[in-house]
């Protein structure tokens, strides 16, 4: 893999997957990946996001497989620790590696309360821990009708990152998920995924400079299947996936783990 930006298919799990079932996925899906020669080192990375509750089972099964597939939450506390009933802490997922922290993903906003500062904060909470943060943005079809989709996702992105140094910003993924995308209901074109993941580095280029631009992954997210996977990974600003609902079958997230480092390749030819 030649590029400097190397492709990550993240599965954010939701609340689906007990730890019992989570640890038969993995072995299954450890299983396929070995059978089908993935070479984790050459290849997209990969990572995976369940509930709190699977998180130790996932990193048990990953270590005795040997599997460097990486695990991420789905969320994190603001706050490094004491009364808090509920929450965990970035020092928590760190102690049980976890490399990324997913972060304002459009489910959080809509049920919880997650306004910008709360979302600084997490931020930053996961990157003192050494953890990344996956930062979704995204408009709703409103915004979209409108036509200022591009404009609603940087400003997102800006309400977060404003505060935060270059280097911090640096670390971040960001994750553009369209609202109207998500859940299996069609997935945004090509051109439209491009097209933002295109505008959001712009923007990075434009505040932090070129070295933070080049170093970002912008993801898509909205109904990635293994039908759709190539097409959406011609973008050249598409550096990777986060997946909801094809993430839970072994197979399919299997297939489009080899389907990205393939196109990924190809492209990049
Ligand atoms: C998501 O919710 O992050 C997501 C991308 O879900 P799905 O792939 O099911 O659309």
């Amino acid at each position: 893999m030649s590029r400097t930006r190397v492709p990550l298919v993240a599965g954010n799990w939701k609340m689906n997957l007990n730890h019992l079932e989570a640890m038969y996925f993995i072995q299954q899906f450890t299983w396929l990946m070995r059978n089908a020669h993935y070479d984790y080192e050459h290849s997209a990375e990969i990572a995976i996001c369940p509930p709190f509750t699977s998180i130790r089972s996932v990193q048990v099964l990953l270590q005795a497989e040997k599997a460097p597939i990486r695990i991420g939450a789905q969320n994190v506390s603001p706050i490094s620790g004491g009364a808090f009933t509920g929450d965990i802490s970035a020092d928590m997922l760190k102690q049980l590696d976890c490399r990324y922290v997913i972060i304002g993903h459009s489910e959080r906003r809509k049920y919880h309360p997650e306004d910008d500062a709360n979302l600084i904060n997490k931020v930053r909470a996961v990157l003192v821990a050494g953890i990344q943060p996956i930062l979704c943005v995204g408009e709703s079809i409103a915004e979209r009708s409108q036509g200022i989709e591009l404009e609603y996702a940087i400003d997102q992105v800006s309400k977060v990152t404003r505060d935060l140094s270059d280097e911090e910003v640096s670390q971040m993924i960001i994750a553009y998920e369209p609202l109207w995308a998500i859940g299996g209901n069609g997935s945004a074109s090509p051109q439209i995924a491009q097209n933002a993941a295109a505008a959001i580095r712009q923007y990075l280029l434009s505040i932090y400079g070129n070295y933070v631009a080049q170093k970002v992954r912008i993801l898509y997210g909205g109904s990635v299947n293994s039908a759709n996977v190539v097409s959406l990974m011609q973008g050249p600003d598409v550096d990777g996936f986060l997946i909801g609902g094809a993430s839970l079958k072994p197979d399919e997230f299997s297939k489009i783990a080899r389907l990205v480092t393939i196109a990924s390749a190809q492209r990049d030819e």
